[in-house]
């Protein structure tokens, strides 16, 4: 599978919620060597807290493909996920994740906690890092200021 393609993809996807303001995290669904599902985090027009960029781009791909079990399905994130994000991929049993920059904040696959390869669980996810991760990590570089802005912005909303 061409990891730095697939990687390309989430990275447009990143974008575009940068674009938007959010932080730029992007990802994609692959199955048999094609895209199934591309999406990024819907928690502030859903108000849903669940709906992050990989919870998203899972219920798209198990919604097109008819079914809720993606045992051949490998995700691409443009950082790594955070531990409901790698439970929700380890509860469908994807068969991989693949993201760019580690997540030293909350990331459960490797950063922080390591829950996709815990042999207390009866699943495991195959993991691999640092796909493309100078183009992400520039992403997030660029992102720091849009993020620091929506604090302000919230902070002064709940002030008034
Ligand atoms: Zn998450």
């Amino acid at each position: 599978m061409n990891y730095e393609l697939f990687m390309g993809e989430a990275l447009a996807e990143a974008q575009l919620a940068l674009d938007q303001g959010k932080a730029p995290i992007g990802a994609v669904a692959v199955v048999n060597d094609a895209m199934v599902a591309r999406a990024h985090d819907k928690v502030h027009e859903s108000n849903d807290p669940t709906a992050h960029a990989v919870i998203v781009a899972l219920r798209e791909a198990a919604r097109k493909l008819g079914r809720n079990r993606l045992a051949d399905a490998t995700i691409f994130v443009t950082r790594e996920p955070c531990p409901m994000c790698v439970g929700a991929l380890l509860a469908c049993d994807v068969e991989a994740l693949v993201f760019a920059v580690s997540n030293q904040v909350d990331g459960a696959a490797g950063g922080v906690l390591q829950l996709a390869q815990d042999g207390r669980l009866n699943r495991k996810l195959k993991v691999v890092s640092g796909i493309r991760c100078e183009e992400a990590e520039e992403l997030f570089a660029e992102a720091g200021p849009v993020e620091r802005l929506r604090l302000a912005e919230r902070l002064k909303a709940a002030a008034s």
